[in-house]
């Protein structure tokens, strides 16, 4: 099954937001939580990464790739990355896995490869 990421959308000025936010950013008159969900797109550019390692045991992998993407939609992103060279400017194309998994708990993220 696919999954989605959602970003979302004001209903009065039609701002896009992601992560969810109780109030509208931009015309912050939204008091009623009138937003509609958006699927976030899965492709973009890779603006920024860094290596990580000696993670915490709830990871599902023992170092992780990170990378902020701005996404079609201008929406920019935290992602793993699943790249063996990564480049800042790389075009790139997500999905959306478990990235960490507690005992009751499964955390979905989005994982980048190279497009
Ligand atoms: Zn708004």
């Amino acid at each position: 099954m696919k999954r989605d990421i959602y970003a979302y959308r004001c209903r009065k000025c039609g701002h896009l937001h992601y992560p969810y936010r109780m109030v509208c950013a931009k015309c912050g008159e939204n008091e009623h939580n009138e937003f509609d969900p958006e699927p976030l797109p899965k492709a973009g550019t890779l603006l920024t990464f860094t290596e990580l390692y000696a993670l915490p045991g709830d990871f599902e992998v023992p170092t992780l790739g990170l990378g902020i993407v701005e996404l079609e939609n201008g929406i920019r992103i935290t992602g793993q990355l699943r790249i063996d060279e990564p480049a800042s400017g790389m075009k790139v194309i997500g999905e959306v896995e478990v990235v960490r998994s507690e005992e009751y708990e499964k955390y979905y993220g989005m994982v980048f490869c190279e497009a």
